[in-house]
């Protein structure tokens, strides 16, 4: 073998290497909620991912019908639901660890005194003009705090999406988790990458390198099984959702020996 021909093999492999080489950060969702004394969204389920050294913390946003901005995942608490009801019932409704349901603005306040980045969903609202205050309103609060820097917002909702791209132009710091757009079209629209579920990335594992040769990131959820989290950092996969995030660095301690 001449040296030409040896040095680009070494070269082809150093490249290989590299490009398998990517370590998925791992985010919490909907907090670190099977902690003790947590509950999916609380204000302690934050608290518990920056405490075990989380990248992100997940957390899900609804608009009450007066306009204020909490944090729940279901359309509905207690039976309650958050989009036609006000705020002060909404307020008042106790999670599974005992606190009440927190404000955006509690939530955000307790994030800005720790180095836990945020992932902030945007829920699909029935009314469409009460979901568009609500990405005002969202990226009002994040600005307030000081947060815009370490936050990323996703959402089913493609007004959402586009919305949220819209009115961050500097920075768009938006993902789609509504499978229905390849990378192409996610890149089209100023989106910053695609958060799908395991399931459609494991259908279109193509998608992966597609969105990194368009310079999008790759977000996957909700990844709990071992297996499963190993399939997503041999597929290089950038963020890694999930409800075991210990799990989840454990592997990747184990793996980066
Ligand atoms: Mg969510």
């Amino acid at each position: 073998m001449n040296k030409f021909k040896h040095f680009s093999l070494v070269l082809l492999a150093a490249t290989a290497f590299a490009a398998s080489a990517v370590t998925p950060k791992v985010i919490a969702h909907r907090g670190y909620w099977r902690a003790d004394g947590s509950a999916q969204n609380s204000i302690r389920s934050l608290v518990k991912a920056d405490s075990i050294g989380c990248y992100a913390s997940e957390f899900d946003v609804w608009m009450t019908s007066d306009s204020v901005l909490v944090v729940n995942h279901d359309s509905d608490i207690n039976g309650i639901i958050i989009e036609t009801s006000p705020s002060d019932i909404v307020l008042s409704q106790k999670l599974g660890n005992g606190e009440t349901v927190p404000t955006l603005d509690a939530y955000l306040a307790t994030a800005s005194e720790l180095p836990i980045r945020l992932v902030c969903e945007l829920k699909t609202h029935n009314s469409r003009g009460l979901e568009k205050e609500a990405v005002k309103q969202i990226l009002k609060a994040i600005e307030q705090y000081g947060l815009t820097e370490r936050t990323d917002y996703i959402t089913f909702s493609k007004d959402g999406f586009k919305n949220f791209i819209a009115m961050t132009p500097e920075t768009s710091d938006v993902y789609f988790l509504n499978g229905d757009y390849v990378p192409e079209q996610i890149k089209f629209e100023g989106g910053k990458g695609i958060d799908y579920s395991l399931k459609t990335l494991k259908k279109h594992p193509e998608w992966i390198e597609q969105s990194h040769d368009l310079g999008l990131l790759v977000n996957v959820w909700t990844v709990d099984k071992e297996s499963d989290m190993k399939w997503c950092i041999d597929h290089d996969v950038d963020f890694i959702t999930t409800n075991e995030p210990e799990l989840l660095q454990k592997l990747l301690k184990e793996r980066s020996k």
